[in-house]
């Protein structure tokens, strides 16, 4: 059985995301940046703003927080997300969620040029997903598919079945296993026999919210199981995936923590390097 550490992937990431960086700012001249925008006092959100920040810094990438009070404006709201697409130096826009009550998220999500909207949830990106074109993809399902990546693990031809239906994680990621030909079922919570469907999977992909949901008798003995779940229990960080036993059948694994939450953040600033890419020819 092989461990698929998230940890490895996100390590290779780092490094050649470091060394782009560096080459942009000693080659253009520019100081690229990534500008996070936090509404509000929801303390995850300003949480994951200063680790993205911190992550950012890592490999040479600036990276500002534009924290705005939770009685700001939708029009004052909008009119900052104006300055930043504006803003030739700013390659990426990261709004956090949840936004107050009071504001249409979807209106300002949308307002996010594309070019910059490097979580992938603007509608124009989430089109360009479902019709193959090139565009930012939510980091979660594209941290998945940086792991089956860096591991060589092909979906071409395979049974993928992924276990969740969510708009950030299990339909994008269907859209992106179709597009690596594997032949792709998604389960939810009004799944009929989820145990009989994942048996037949070559890969599992467990993105439901629920500990231990995925249990070592529903994997088919050599399957890929990739774990995006994050759960409390006990005090302890887990997965959906009873990781013992699915681990002493399955041919690769991802643990939790340790796995996909682990190359999350990196894919946030793989498009924002991605970004930069577009404008420099040395990339
Ligand atoms: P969500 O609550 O929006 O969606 C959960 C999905 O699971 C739903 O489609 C639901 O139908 C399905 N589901 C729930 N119970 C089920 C059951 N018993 N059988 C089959 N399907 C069931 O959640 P989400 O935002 O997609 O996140 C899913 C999990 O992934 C959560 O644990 C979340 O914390 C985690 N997550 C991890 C990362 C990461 O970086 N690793 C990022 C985002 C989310």
């Amino acid at each position: 059985m092989q461990l698929l550490k998230g940890k490895d992937v996100a390590a290779f990431h780092s490094h050649r995301m470091a060394q782009q960086i560096q080459a942009v700012r000693e080659k253009m001249g520019i100081d690229p940046e990534l500008a996070i925008v936090v509404v509000g006092d929801d303390a995850p959100s300003a949480m994951y703003a200063a680790s993205m920040q911190r992550t950012a810094r890592s490999v040479g990438l600036k990276a500002s927080i534009y924290r705005e009070a939770a009685d700001i404006s939708e029009a004052d709201l909008l009119a900052l997300i104006d300055r930043l697409n504006e803003d030739p130096m700013v390659f990426g826009i990261l709004l956090m969620m949840p936004l107050p009550k009071s504001i249409d998220s979807q209106c300002i999500i949308n307002r996010i040029d594309p070019s910059k909207d490097v979580d992938g949830l603007t509608d124009a990106n989430i089109a360009n997903l479902y019709t193959g074109r090139a565009g930012f993809v939510p980091c979660t399902p594209q941290a998945v598919m940086a792991i089956l990546d860096y591991y060589h693990i092909s979906l071409s031809g395979k049974e993928v079945v992924i276990v969740g239906r969510s708009n950030v994680v299990g339909k994008p990621l269907s859209q992106l296993c179709l597009q690596q030909n594997a032949t792709v079922t998604v389960c939810h919570s009004r799944t009929n026999d989820l145990k009989a469907v994942c048996q037949r999977a070559d890969v599992v992909i467990a993105a439901a919210g629920k500990a231990g949901l995925v249990t070592g008798d529903m994997i088919k003995p050599g399957a890929v199981v990739i774990d995006v779940g994050i759960n409390r229990v006990d005090g302890k960080t887990v997965g959906d995936v009873a990781f013992d036993d699915a681990a002493l059948r399955a041919g690769a694994i991802t643990p939790v923590p340790g796995g996909v939450g682990a190359v999350t953040t990196m894919m946030i600033l793989e498009n924002v390097v991605c970004g930069i890419a577009r404008i420099a020819t040395i990339l």
